[in-house]
């Protein structure tokens, strides 16, 4: 059965891979025995092998042990958690901030807490797997809306009685195509309509904004969203995620978070390692600027290429394809020239979507990209793809 089922997905080009890395993760890394140049890293600002974050997380392990022996609410909060939810709490200009062990977690533990049975979640069509799976173990109704669709949101928030407990879920920066979610009509709509607003800041937290505060400050929300959701597994090169909130709402769910409650409290490591990054992040807006910059030269030189590349205004820049054969095999031969850019292929974007994801840090040089250029140009050209 198992065996006939992953004949069906490699049939349709659609069976998965690991990929083992032979070295850290990047910019230039170590694969199948030759050094590539990494483009799919979501370690933004290189904080990954960062000394000082690095230092942190071995520290910890030296005074709190490897793991942290139970879970949070039992015996597990140790020094490193509370430091960092208090260092979170303070970034986001918030009361409180709750970790958990992952995005994936938080989001499957915090959105069916927030909404219940008779309630309703509206979600982006286009929200990451997380936030779709956390909606859909809430006892809530669940509906989706079209991708940045304003207007068919009003359609379903206007249908819907005022009375029950409505919940909008998005990505903030969504992380498959690059674009951002529209915020403040976003909040107003919520506002209109006396829906909470939930955005998943995954891959905004440490990018978006002027302090690397998220895609609310980007837009001058900072203190208009209550529930904003981030991950530490990105730009901040560690690993976990947290809501920071009103203290009221991070205590309501502590005791009904499922996925807070029922799970080993992260490593004492990790959590020493993100409040090391999150203070990197405070100190150094120079590795923002030197993200954008590497930002703009890679999405104007694939731009002037050629290549038909998604609306992305962030450091996530997919190229179309469409086909998942095809984009399988623009992947391969970037790789022969020593690029490593993924092919993403459903489900984790919608049938006939297909694409290479290409992802820039902080840490690429000029000529990194010049050179990733060099390399898209003949790929493409012996694809006929430009
Ligand atoms: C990566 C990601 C997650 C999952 O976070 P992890 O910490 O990797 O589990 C959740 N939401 C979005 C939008 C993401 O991109």
């Amino acid at each position: 059965m198992f065996e006939q089922r992953l004949g069906e997905l490699g049939a349709q080009h659609l069976t998965r891979r690991l990929t083992p890395l032979h070295s850290s993760v990047g910019p230039v890394v170590e694969m199948a025995g030759r050094q590539i140049l990494l483009l799919a890293s979501n370690d933004y600002l290189g904080l990954a092998n960062h000394p000082e974050v690095v230092q942190s997380a071995i520290e910890a392990t030296q005074h709190f042990g490897a793991g942290a022996g139970a879970s949070r609410l039992i015996s597990g909060s140790l020094p490193p958690h509370q430091e960092l939810e208090s260092a979170l709490a303070q970034f986001k200009g918030t009361e409180a901030a709750l970790t958990f062990s992952s995005g994936y977690l938080a989001n499957i533990g915090i959105i069916p807490a927030l909404v219940e049975q008779g309630g309703l979640i509206l979600a982006d069509r286009l929200c990451h797997a997380s936030l779709i799976d956390g909606c859909r173990l809430s006892a809530a109704d669940f509906r989706v809306y079209r991708h940045n669709d304003i207007d068919h949101l009003r359609s379903l928030l206007a249908k819907n009685r005022r009375t029950r407990r409505t919940l909008i879920v998005t990505d903030g920066l969504f992380s498959m195509d690059g674009d951002l979610s529209p915020l403040p009509e976003l909040c107003q709509l919520a506002n209109d309509y006396k829906a909470d607003l939930y955005i998943d800041d995954a891959h905004g937290t440490g990018v978006m904004g002027p302090h690397g505060r998220g895609t609310a400050e980007h837009f001058g929300l900072d203190t208009q969203i209550p529930l904003q959701m981030g991950t530490l597994g990105k730009a901040f090169g560690s690993s976990g995620a947290y809501l920071a909130g009103p203290s009221t709402l991070i205590r309501y769910l502590m005791n009904t978070s499922r996925s807070f409650i029922f799970t080993t409290a992260p490593p004492p490591s990790s959590a020493a390692a993100a409040t090391a990054a999150l203070r990197i992040i405070q100190r150094e807006p120079e590795r923002r600027a030197r993200l954008w910059a590497n930002r703009e030269r890679l999405f104007s030189g694939l731009t002037r290429l050629g290549f038909s590349l998604s609306p992305s205004v962030s450091p996530i820049m997919p190229i179309l394809i469409g086909n998942p054969e095809i984009a399988l095999s623009f992947a391969e031969h970037l790789f022969a020239e020593g690029l490593f850019a993924p092919a993403i292929r459903p489900p984790t974007v919608p049938d006939g979507t297909s694409r290479i994801r290409v992802t820039v840090t902080s840490e690429h040089t000029p000529s990194h990209i010049d050179q990733a250029l060099a390399s898209f140009q003949r790929a493409g050209q012996s694809m006929r793809l430009i």
